[in-house]
């Protein structure tokens, strides 16, 4: 039986960004990914934007995270080459009665330390962009945009310079507990059983399943496995925009905002439709609700302008009406198991605090 000091389940960017920090500890890491290649799921299906830290509660590993998080990954890019830029982001009040709302996410913005958050009055949000109808914004020059793919294929090299060891199409199927070692039992066309002394299970949308195949895991804390799919529409053509454009946020996610990639072609996205299993097709009908709330913000829009592009599926531990769930990352002091690490309900900003979570997972894994 083959064994190891660490495995990481699920190579998206957090597992990878894990992986890379624990190899880089000096542990001896073998990353097991259920499908044929990396990033597959959430880490490449999302608006790639490296978020300032603005909307989450004060003092939430969301907010902690992403701020820290954004730094270290703007760092991490320039020393790397991996694509990115700091095009800043305009979050628009399109009415009079969202200005108390804008208000509060800019005293939000600044108690979580994105303190260059900026008020700017209507004309001034014009001077920026002036195809915007708005009655006042918020600037945020610390958002920015990135390759998420070259991101992942950077955090895997680091990984596999420092000994870690990638593992595609071997699902983990279950764990058994064999005194303080982890016995891990994986599929694919050729089965094998590993030993581990640590397992940090980084699976995404089914970390809750995971962890529920883990033996004599307390099954009072798991958490639910829910699945939020956003959906993404191009632009045909080119958006008269530099800034990304969010409006005010709606119950679910952030609001179908404007994102840019870094060819500068523009999508719009992502919606809140709840489902119950993981499926990746995106209804062209949908596009019809989006001219209405692009619109608010952007009148300019034209008719027949927008086109189906992908989804993602948020991995939410909390339903439809009730208060957005924090990031969960559950260690020994939470579950009682010796070397484990569950990381629940990583939705966005996982791919800008990728790096501060990683951190924060080493430092709970016990020497
Ligand atoms: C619509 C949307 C927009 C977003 N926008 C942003 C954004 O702009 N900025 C931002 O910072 N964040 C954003 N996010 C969040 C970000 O994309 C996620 O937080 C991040 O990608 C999560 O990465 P992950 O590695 O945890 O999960 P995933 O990328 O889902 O990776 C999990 C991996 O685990 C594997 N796996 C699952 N089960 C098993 C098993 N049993 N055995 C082996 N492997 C397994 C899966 O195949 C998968 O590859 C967005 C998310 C969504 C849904």
């Amino acid at each position: 039986m083959d064994s190891v000091d660490s495995v990481v389940v699920g190579a998206g960017v957090v597992g990878l960004a894990v992986a890379r920090a624990l190899a880089l500890a000096g542990r001896d890491v073998v990353i097991l990914e259920a499908e044929s290649a990396i990033g597959t799921h959430t880490s490449s299906r999302n608006s790639e934007v490296i978020h300032a830290g603005i909307y989450y509660p004060h003092g939430s590993l969301k907010a902690r995270s992403c701020v820290r998080g954004r730094e270290l990954l703007y760092r991490y890019c320039e020393g790397h080459g991996v694509p990115h830029r700091r095009c800043g982001k305009l979050i628009v009040a399109a009415e009079d009665r969202q200005i108390d709302e804008l208000r509060s996410i800019q005293s939000k913005a600044h108690g979580n330390g994105a303190t260059d958050v900026a008020w700017l009055e209507r004309d001034a949000a014009l001077g920026l962009e002036p195809e915007l109808r708005c009655v006042a914004a918020l600037h945020s020059p610390s958002t920015g945009i990135i390759d998420s793919h070259a991101l992942m294929l950077a955090y895997l090299g680091d990984a596999e310079r420092a000994g870690a060891m990638l593992a595609l199409r071997s699902p983990l199927l279950a764990v058994r507990r064999a005194g303080e070692r982890f016995e891990l039992e994986v599929g694919g066309a050729s089965a094998v059983t590993v030993l581990a002394r640590r397992l940090v299970n980084c699976a995404g949308l089914t970390a809750p399943s995971v962890a529920r195949r883990i033996e004599r895991f307390p099954s009072a804390l798991l958490p639910r496995e829910l699945y939020a799919r956003g959906n993404y529409y191009s632009l045909r053509g080119r958006a008269p925009f530099k800034h990304l454009v969010y409006p005010v946020p709606e119950p679910g996610g952030l609001g179908v905002h404007l994102t840019l990639d870094l060819a500068g072609q523009a999508r719009f996205g992502p919606d809140v439709e709840w489902i119950d299993r993981i499926e990746y097709s995106v209804d062209p009908a949908r596009a019809e609700r989006f001219y209405g709330s692009i619109r608010r913000y952007w009148p300019g829009l034209p008719d027949g302008a927008l086109s189906p592009a992908y989804c993602g599926i948020r991995p939410k531990i909390s339903g439809p009406g009730e208060p957005a769930a924090d990031f969960l990352i559950q260690g020994p002091k939470e579950h009682g198991i010796p070397g484990l690490v569950n990381l629940f309900g990583i939705e966005s900003p996982g791919l800008t605090a990728s790096l501060a979570l990683a951190d924060d997972v080493v430092n709970l894994i016990e020497p």
